[in-house]
């Protein structure tokens, strides 16, 4: 990897690192002129340590081969993005990924102990460490994680690992045609001893989709709450549900809905919802914006309000936990509408209190509103940032950093 950067550096050619190539933003995808370094075959599992709960691997690992080979441990790693039958963790690592789960675990930055990667430079850093805790100067670990393959290529990733709850139910609630979705999510949250590890919502139409088009075994009529209980014993789970299913009736959900004994499977239907919404409606704007979650009503209005506006329809699946909304804009996403609605989605969140990109990263799309965000003192910081990292502009060009 070493002589493959040094190299390409000597001759000015861009790489492009790769996972499973699942990112959503255009991360992964080579400009012209450009060499993707593919990380598929950098996926063993070199070290795994029951006891200090962490585990060495290969950046090309595969998220669902990890939990595979963790479960004998009785461990588990939490960040499970919808797409983690096939992407990667150096994937993972570079878009700071989130998944369900994050509701109660957080986001993958949670769970990278060190890492090491090549820099832009051809050098060789250690960035991290098995210690429970260090105190020296800014985190370098963290500067590197959601840096997009841009400061330098990930060749070795220690992760923390979670004890693996015995039990962990999944439950799909039918949703009242107009929940009130801010105050669900912070009831949801405040929840004493509730168990609740992942909080999602579908809205009436991704719902019917995954209904008609993957056999989801609710009834089609309906938007969805989606959660899941985990506990010692079923016992436990049982009195969990109870408590949930007294609280969520304050918000019309009056049913118990569909219970999943195996959660996954649950998760796995729900990451196939950008899917079925690709199938259905084909190229469109899929964004990423997330909101303090009492503030998640006044962004889904504000959604609506837009593609009104521009006399467009809006389907939205969400992270409701974290306040994290996937709008689906049915618009060409490389027109002049398209742009405009991007610009007004961003404005709203950010007036909220929020971001323009919760987990999916920045990627070629959104890197011109990355100022707007941040101001401009920090973009200035971001980029300075990169070109020390990677002085010559090999790694990634194109991606995460304003012109
Ligand atoms: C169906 C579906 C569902 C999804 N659901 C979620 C979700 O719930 N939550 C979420 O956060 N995301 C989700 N995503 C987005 C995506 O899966 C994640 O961003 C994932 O982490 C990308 O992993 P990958 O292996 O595919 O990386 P790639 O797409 O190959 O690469 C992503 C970025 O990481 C960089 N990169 C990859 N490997 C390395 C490395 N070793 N060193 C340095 N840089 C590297 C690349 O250059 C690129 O910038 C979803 C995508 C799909 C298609």
């Amino acid at each position: 990897m070493v002589r493959a950067v040094r190299w390409a550096r000597r001759h000015h050619i861009p790489l492009v690192p790769r996972g499973a190539g699942t990112s959503l933003d255009g991360e992964s995808v080579p400009p012209d002129g450009a060499v993707a370094i593919d990380l598929r075959a950098w996926n063993r599992v070199l070290e795994v340590h029951r006891e200090g709960r962490w585990a060495r691997v290969g950046p090309g690992l595969v998220n669902a081969d990890l939990q595979a080979a963790l479960r004998p441990h009785g461990l588990f790693f939490p960040p499970n993005p919808g797409s983690w039958l096939t992407s990667t963790i150096g994937g993972h690592v570079a878009t700071n990924a989130s998944g369900p789960r994050s509701f109660r675990y957080g986001s993958t930055r949670h769970w990278i102990r060190a890492l090491d990667a090549v820099l832009g430079t051809g050098e060789i850093v250690h960035l991290g460490t098995r210690s429970e805790k260090r105190s020296m100067g800014p985190d370098l670990l963290q500067t590197f994680i959601g840096s997009e393959g841009t400061l330098g290529i990930v060749s070795e990733v220690t992760v923390r690992l979670a004890p693996r709850p015995p039990v962990r139910w999944g439950l799909a609630l039918p949703l009242p045609a107009r929940p009130r979705l801010g105050p669900l999510a912070v009831a949801l949250a405040q929840l004493p001893d509730s168990g609740l590890s992942a909080v999602e919502y579908l809205d009436a139409y991704s719902a019917r989709g995954l209904v008609l088009s993957r056999g989801a075994p609710w009834s089609a009529d309906t938007g969805r709450l989606l959660v899941e209980v985990e506990a010692e014993r079923p016992a436990e789970a049982e009195q969990r549900v109870r408590r949930l299913g007294r609280l969520v009736r304050r918000f019309g959900i009056a049913s118990a809905g569909v219970v999943f004994p195996e959660s996954d499977r649950l998760w796995d239907l729900r990451g196939e919802a950008g899917r079925v919404m690709d199938e259905v409606l084909g190229s469109r704007i899929r964004d990423d914006v997330a909101v303090p979650p009492g503030q998640l009503d006044a962004l889904v209005t504000a959604l609506q309000r837009i593609a009104r506006r521009e006399g467009v329809a809006v389907h939205c699946f969400a992270h409701l936990g974290e306040g994290n909304v996937h709008p689906n804009f049915v618009v060409d996403p490389a027109s002049r509408r398209a742009d405009r609605i991007r610009r007004a989605m961003y404005e709203a969140a950010l007036r909220l209190g929020g971001t323009m990109s919760a987990e999916h990263g920045i990627g070629r799309v959104k890197r011109a509103y990355v100022e707007r965000e941040l101001g401009r003192p920090a973009a200035r910081l971001l980029r300075a940032v990169k070109d020390a990292c990677d002085p010559d502009g090999i790694l990634n060009p194109g991606n995460l950093y304003p012109d």
